[in-house]
């Protein structure tokens, strides 16, 4: 289809158009002339295609009428009159991503497929969500996915629930995200960034029907919505789609809302108390948070400046300002980053594990080091590294590479502005090494960090009483709001609750079923997509070999069996591994390394892990080395990482002290944060040694190896300093190792790497016999939250079987033919899941969960709830296609080349 400027495709202006290089493709400009929708289109011929429709939602207060208004709209809508039609699209489509995000000032619902058919179904089903939900005529709807009372028999005082009331909770429930919402509140006072957008909990309740449905008849009209598409979609039919059969019901534009600017705040400052668990100590529990507004969405360079400054600050031990604070023993960690997201950027500096009357000595010293740094002058080696570690990026793809292009675009597109502002990097990073020999990173500095005038403080304090008083409170809440209540509002109550329950337990009629597209088998490509590996030798090392098109980057993994280390040497080994790149080696310091490692090669990581070895009583463990870097720099890209494996210095245990503090607070975060992923890796640790292995490393038991070197430090570290060093010196060998590299072609750069290695004797063995067992245990993890996860895990092999296709089609027919309706819509929690692995591990899991317990009981359930589903008619194709649609996911080069699944079949 040929198009020119000045066509008017179905309604469409065509206002522009413009060729880029960087992004391989053309940018096409319309608008809706009727309505005012606003679209680009990026023409670059991709495979995978994406539409997105976005909307500027601003907030207003805390009650999230936009997130739940973001999971409202796809619980049914005119044409598809079903209860959950993102549901039926998770079962049974080719998507490569689907799903629908609330950002604090826009609502974004994307999908994409590789696949034509799918695609337009997809898209279809999107605008008829957005635009006619059936919210407007179904309240039970929003009680589901905001929130509704829930009255016990017996009972005066309800109870709340809901999905997105539950979902918050437990977003809420760690120190980070509290101390950001605080941080907000005050620099954002008279803006829509000041308001919590997902919801806080203790306001949703306030969000009436009316308001929420007022909502989306004045945000979701054609002129406050842009669309993105991306890649090689079918352009007639989808403008002809949108403006045929959704934007000519509506009318001329509205007055689009506008995000008001915040004015310069004074300074302010408060205390806010966080819950810590009754037997964890207070000490160094403060946390200590600094943040202002620097900018606005125009101010590209300025803002692209200040991320580096930040970066260079704060990026290892030796980083000027980590280097500073860690010396005063003030506090544990600093992190510094400029939130770019959003109109008005805004920096947050953050001081970790602290105490309370050190705010003020902080401040001073982040003062003293700024002007220490401005007049001794900034480091133009680690800054120009930085803007070679950008280039790097550029060649680099990620993905959801359309998905990351839309929201890039979104962040000056949403302002009304040119939407290749931040798409483009190539200028602005020229501009930013033009700028190295001037003031500009100077100024930037000055601004951002010593001009104080407008700087908001949060201090965050630990406290044993803070959760009990937010369930006291939440308490209140729902006694005051039932304290009035009359008989007749007790009924009305009751009645809705009932009407809710009706409404989940009544399954949507075939009918109904039947009106949502469906993908036949034959519409799904029986070619797989496929990384292939080919597998060699050199010099007694076992290769692998990726060959995807890499831009110009080789993306390489070396690993090391371990398999004849101990359980515990392995766990101190991966806490060694998490070391490397922030102690010096025996040739640079930390601050060379780091410059190094973005000029040498792009990204390096070090990491322990296990794979699978065929039965449950053995697995392979592997300490594991990944980078990858431009052809170019493959020679120095590797000697880097050689001299950072066999070379590290282990002995400044002061360091080694402080990075143990900072892993010790990350994963102990991560626990609350992410508790299904750390309850299922324990539910699975018994049954077998892949399982074992992994939840003493990465696990609650590798949290507890963490810290109990830490409480121990003095009598324990010198063990581990030994065993260290006798790894550096003597474990990293060609006798252990496998090679693999991603690239578009093979190159002798594989033989080259491996001749960096010593010979190292025999082969060493690859697979390491555990003790397994079939005893199932119950425990459970305490967190401080209001709101828990929960796991249960078994292992095919317990019963019989190995691992098999059916297994994949089988975790779609219970992740959203049954658990989705028990545990998600019935039980409130946010998310749950069944997940057979390729190992044989299984496992159940709830996410964010109000009623953990009664998952458990679901899980249990599980057997009744099949029988009845091989009795009954439903067809398994379209679980067939989802589980294809699963096995394909889009994956960067480096992914696909990482890849457990296919490097586990090959790892000899
Ligand atoms: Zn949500």
């Amino acid at each position: 289809m040929k198009i020119n400027v000045g066509d008017i495709l179905h309604g469409f202006t065509v206002l522009r158009s413009r060729f880029s290089g960087e992004l391989e493709g053309t940018l096409w400009e319309m608008r809706h002339e009727r309505t005012g929708a606003r679209l680009c289109w990026l023409d670059n011929g991709e495979n995978n295609k994406l539409f997105c429709a976005a909307f500027k939602t601003i907030p207003w207060d805390d009650t999230g009428v936009f997130h739940i208004l973001e999971h409202s709209v796809l619980g049914g809508s005119e044409r598809y009159p079903v209860k959950e039609p993102f549901l039926d699209l998770l079962k049974g489509s080719m998507n490569t991503f689907l799903n629908a995000m609330t950002f604090p000032d826009k609502t974004i619902y994307p999908v994409s497929s590789r696949n034509d058919r799918d695609f337009l179904n997809l898209t279809q089903v999107y605008l008829d969500a957005v635009f006619c939900p059936a919210i407007h005529t179904n309240p039970n709807i929003f009680r589901q996915e905001g929130w509704h009372y829930e009255l016990k028999e017996g009972e005066t005082v309800p109870t709340y629930n809901g999905v997105v009331f539950n979902e918050m909770k437990g977003a809420l429930a760690g120190v980070d995200e509290q101390m950001v919402t605080q941080l907000q509140k005050l620099v954002f006072p008279d803006s829509c960034y000041g308001w919590v957008s997902g919801g806080d909990p203790a306001h949703i309740p306030e969000l009436t029907e009316a308001r929420f449905l007022e909502a989306h008849r004045t945000f979701y009209h054609p002129g406050n919505c842009r669309i993105w598409l991306d890649g090689a979609v079918p352009l007639d039919e989808v403008l002809k789609m949108m403006d045929e059969e959704y934007l000519c019901r509506f009318g001329a534009p509205k007055a689009a809302p506008e995000i008001a600017l915040q004015a310069p705040v004074a300074a302010a400052s408060v205390t806010v108390p966080y819950e810590i668990g009754a037997e964890e100590d207070e000490a160094n529990k403060a946390y200590l948070t600094l943040g202002k507004i620097v900018g606005d969405w125009r101010d590209v360079k300025r803002i692209t400046a200040m991320s580096m400054l930040c970066t260079w600050l704060t990026e290892s031990v030796e980083a000027p300002l980590t280097k500073a604070v860690l010396q005063s023993g003030l506090a544990q960690d600093v992190t510094l980053n400029v939130e770019a997201e959003i109109a008005q950027p805004c920096v947050t500096v953050t001081f970790r594990n602290t105490e309370e009357k050190h705010r003020e000595a902080l401040r001073a010293l982040l003062r003293s080091t700024v002007e220490g740094l401005l007049a001794e002058g900034l480091d133009r080696e680690a800054l120009a590294a930085q803007l070679d570690m950008a280039e790097f990026r550029m060649k680099d793809r990620q993905e959801p590479a359309g998905l990351i292009r839309c929201i890039t675009a979104l962040g000056s597109w949403l302002h009304d502005g040119d939407p290749m502002l931040w798409l483009l990097n190539a200028p602005v990073i020229r501009a930013l090494r033009d700028a190295l020999d001037t003031d500009f990173y100077a100024d930037c500095l000055r601004d951002m960090l010593l001009d104080d005038a407008h700087l908001c403080e949060v201090c965050m304090i630990p406290s044993k009483t803070r959760g009990e008083e937010l369930r006291r409170e939440e308490r209140a809440r729902l006694e005051a709001a039932s304290a009035d209540w009359t008989d007749a509002d007790r009924a009305r109550v009751k009645a809705e609750f009932e009407a809710l329950e009706a409404w989940h337990n009544t399954p949507d009629t075939p009918e109904q079923t039947a009106t949502l597209p469906q993908l036949a088998l034959s519409d799904v490509s029986p070619e797989p997509f496929w990384t292939e590996t080919e597998t060699g030798e050199a010099g007694g090392v076992p290769t692998l070999f990726h060959p995807v098109p890499s831009n110009g980057i080789l993306h390489s993994a070396l690993y090391f069996s371990a398999a004849d280390q101990s359980v515990e040497d392995m766990q101190a080994q991966v806490f060694m591994l998490s070391l490397l790149g922030e102690l010096p080696t025996e040739k640079h310091s930390v601050r060379e390394l780091s410059r190094l490692i973005k000029q040498k090669l792009g990204r390096v990581s070090f990491s322990g892990s296990t794979f699978d070895a065929g039965d449950r009583t053995a697995c392979k463990p592997v300490l594991r080395a990944a980078f990858s870097c431009l052809e170019e720099c493959a020679e120095d890209g590797a000697d880097l990482v050689a001299e950072i494996l066999t070379q590290t210095r282990f002995d400044d245990r002061k360091t080694i002290r402080d990075l143990l503090n900072q892993r010790c607070e990350q994963l102990t975060q991560a626990v609350t944060y992410n508790g299904s992923s750390f309850a299922s890796t324990r539910a699975l640790k018994d049954f077998s040694a892949a399982g074992r292995l992994n939840e003493a490393i990465a696990g609650i038991t590798g949290l507890r190896w963490m810290i109990a070197l830490r409480d121990a430090f003095d009598e324990r570290i010198d063990a581990f300093i030994a065993l260290a060093e006798r790894t550096r010196d003597t474990f990293f060998t060609r006798s252990r190792m496998t090679v693999s590299l991603t690239a578009t072609r093979p190159s002798a750069f594989t033989d080259s790497l491996i001749r960096r290695f010593p010979e190292g004797g025999a082969r060493a063995a690859d697979t390491l016999a555990l003790p397994v067992t079939d005893q199932c245990a119950k425990e459970a993890i305490v967190i401080p939250a209001g709101i828990a996860f929960a796991a249960m895990g078994t292992h095919a092999g317990l019963l019989g079987s190995a691992w098999a296709p059916d297994l994949s089609v089988l975790g779609g027919v219970l992740t959203f033919g049954y658990l989705w309706n028990e545990v998600r819509v019935k039980g409130g929690a946010y998310g749950c899941g069944f997940r057979p692995a390729r190992g044989g591990s299984i496992t159940f899991h709830s996410y964010r969960d109000p009623a953990p317990v009664r998952s458990e009981r679901t899980f249990a359930e599980t057997g009744d709830w099949l029988r009845a589903f091989v009795a009954g008619d439903e067809g398994l194709d379209r679980y067939i296609i989802s589980a294809i649609a699963a096995a394909e996911p889009l994956q960067s080069p480096n992914a696909q080349g990482l890849d457990d699944t296919w490097t586990v079949e090959n790892l000899t």
